[in-house]
């Protein structure tokens, strides 16, 4: 699933290619995602130039003069940049075009969006309930002490809670925790400022190295056929279960918290 280190690369990825430029033409193979794409959006964005493209927790905001496209990758979703004229495969289910170039979303599974907003795009019932964005400023070990004060959930699960801080999926949020050596079922009410401030560092530093990790994918949004902007990383204990810890060597363990798998070493992670 796209994560918002694969979102994004797709922001930096597509920047050049729209930014300045005007949409042309928009073509809708299945209108059927999460949320139907509106029947309008056509005559929505064509003549709209893009300004900036801005990425919200997992969403892209393709920022025009009279409003914003709202795109969401959900399960599944890639964008890429082809000729508007190539051939169209399945799952290719819109295209955006530039004059001689164009965005492709393809969405096997179809849980994506693409919307149109008008006016401010902070207000969209989608993005205005957002917590801080981990790599924003607002997210400091201030920030993270005074939200988790009397809160009896787990820290991962707090950690999860895109009403909080966006962007931290179960992945992101098992490795951040073994970075600042806290265990995934501890108390939030519990961290310590200085734990806290660990914890904020820890969340940056995962997210940017994944950033980093797959920069090297960037030159697939370009005529490419494969592509998709998702990236193999390495991991110190997602998906790593009963493998030696990459630090100390004990087992890692697996746990089920709040649906979700939480991995940790029993030794790093007290
Ligand atoms: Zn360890």
């Amino acid at each position: 699933m796209p994560e918002l280190p694969e979102v994004e690369i797709t922001r930096r990825g597509v920047e050049p290619f729209v930014l300045g430029k005007t949409i042309t033409g928009v073509a809708v193979r299945n209108p059927n995602l999460r949320q139907r794409v509106p029947r309008n959006i056509a005559r929505l964005v064509v003549g709209q130039r893009v300004k900036r493209l801005h990425r919200r927790g997992k969403y892209l905001l393709f920022e025009c003069d009279a409003g914003a496209l709202i795109v969401h990758l959900g399960m599944s979703g890639s964008l890429r940049v082809i000729e508007p004229r190539s051939a169209a495969r399945k799952h290719d289910h819109i295209d955006v075009v530039f004059g001689r170039s164009a965005l492709r979303l393809r969405d096997p599974r179809r849980f994506g969006m693409v919307l149109w907003n008008r006016g401010d795009s902070s207000r969209h019932p989608l993005l205005a309930r957002l917590g801080v964005e981990p790599l924003g400023e607002d997210f400091s070990a201030e920030f993270l002490y005074r939200t988790t004060r009397g809160r009896d959930v787990g820290i991962k699960q707090l950690l999860m809670n895109a009403g909080i801080v966006v962007g931290v999926g179960n992945i992101y949020a098992n490795e951040s925790l073994f970075r600042a050596g806290i265990h995934p079922r501890l108390r939030a009410g519990r961290l310590s400022r200085e734990r806290c401030a660990r914890l904020v560092t820890a969340v940056r530093e995962t997210l940017l190295a994944a950033i980093a990790a797959g920069g090297s994918s960037l030159r697939d949004f370009v005529h490419s056929d494969g592509a998709s902007g998702y990236f193999q990383q390495h991991y110190y204990v997602y998906d790593r279960a009963a493998l030696p810890c990459r630090v100390c060597g004990s087992a890692i363990r697996v746990a089920r918290l709040g649906q979700r798998s939480s991995y940790y070493c029993p030794t790093c992670q007290s």
